[in-house]
């Protein structure tokens, strides 16, 4: 794997993010959309991502053209019969979207919500799944890209599951790095994208679906290219992309799950960025920022740091700051307190990490600010 090249700013942003130059590079073809190799390709890929959820035996992989969230829409969608009803767990911004999605929709949809720094109580849920017979389907975010949160997917699974309904799962910001395993985790469907900690470019999502209940699904979709049932059906008997399939990302994402595989799977890419978080956030606090959340619920995806109240500080300033040193943040997402992120995903590792946090400490001098905790 070749490092990106030096003249782009790296990324410290959950999609797009930096990806390897190889990866890139694997676009420089057009492939026709019958041209064998891409069709094996295909079911390379899907192949591949089945099987970094052991799901390889109990799933279907349906790709599909847009970003994360046509995936997600079109998961709900396809797994949610017009007559059904979900049960939305919120704790950030990512599962607001799957209500609003509900509303577009025009599925039924009630919503049991935590603070944004609080993860799901599986305990909560069992008491509401009790309580409304109604519920036919629970929706999860794995990773709160809004905080950076980790939410106890295991867990709430085994609820949903011990109460005879269907886990649907938006896994987007941590399939790649993340253990999510089908032969323990019961999940009806889950969404993911090329783009995130698959490291490959956007423009490609994907939703993987329990065969067993797949037959039951058509006829649900609202929408004719989100349908998914239609999309892996022809796919299944063509060997073809329904529509113009997005040659250039599938490249990319082929060559990505090789990376992948190469690094050593989703236990080492999740330790890369595990080491790239424990670097972010002990350098960040030694500089005096604080983390929104505390170590035991931060995934290794994105950390958010509040806000400095410090009368030198502006963010603005300081992203413009970082970004002309080659580091480009992202702004916080919060609904109730002022925030900044930044993400630990991406083709780099502690170096480049330490690299980041020199150039925090630099803009930091630069603003004339010594020491935000001690001023
Ligand atoms: C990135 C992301 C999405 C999809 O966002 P897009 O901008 O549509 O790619 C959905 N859910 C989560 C948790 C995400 O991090």
């Amino acid at each position: 794997m070749e490092p990106p090249p030096k003249t782009d700013p790296l990324l410290l942003t959950p999609g797009p993010l930096t990806t390897s130059a190889t990866v890139k590079q694997a676009m420089l073809h057009d492939y026709g959309s019958r041209d064998i190799r891409f069709i094996e390709m295909n079911r390379r890929i899907c192949a591949g991502l089945l099987s970094l959820c052991d799901a390889g035996e109990t799933h279907l992989c349906i790709p599909l053209q847009g970003s994360g969230s046509f995936a997600v829409e079109a998961m709900i969608a396809n797994q949610l019969p017009r007559d059904g009803k979900l049960l939305n767990l919120v704790n950030g911004a990512y599962g607001h979207r799957i209500t609003e999605i509900c509303r577009y929709l025009g599925r039924e949809v009630s919503v049991l919500e935590t603070g944004e720094d609080q993860p799901v109580d599986p305990a909560d849920l069992a008491r509401v799944l009790e309580s409304d017979a109604g519920i036919t389907h629970v929706t999860v975010v794995y990773c709160e890209t809004t905080s950076g949160i980790l939410n106890p997917v295991p867990d709430i699974a085994q609820v949903v599951a011990n109460h005879g309904r269907s886990l649907l799962i938006d896994a987007m910001s941590a399939f790649g790095a993340l253990p999510l395993s089908a032969s323990n985790v019961p999940f009806a469907a889950l969404a993911g994208s090329a783009n995130k900690c698959l490291e490959s470019v956007p423009g490609l999502g994907f939703v993987i679906a329990d065969k067993a209940s797949f037959p039951a699904t058509e006829g649900n979709a609202h929408s004719l290219s989100l349908d998914l049932y239609k999309q892996w059906h022809y796919m299944n008997e063509t060997g073809q992309w329904r529509f113009t399939p997005p040659t250039h990302c599938l490249l990319a994402l082929d060559t990505a799950l090789q990376e992948l595989e190469r690094e050593g799977g989703i236990p080492a890419r999740g330790r890369r960025y595990q080491e790239n978080c424990r670097v972010l956030v002990n350098g960040m606090r030694e500089l005096g920022f604080e983390t929104l959340l505390p170590d035991g619920l931060q995934a290794p995806v994105i950390v958010t740091f509040l806000m400095p109240e410090n009368e030198v500080f502006s963010f603005t300033g300081f992203y413009r700051r970082l970004s002309d040193l080659g580091f480009v943040i992202y702004p916080g997402k919060l609904t109730d307190r002022d925030s900044f992120r930044i993400g630990c995903i991406g083709s780099f590792g502690a170096d480049e990490m330490r690299a980041a946090v020199a150039a925090v400490k630099q803009v930091l001098q630069t603003m004339g600010i010594r020491n935000l905790g001690s001023e």
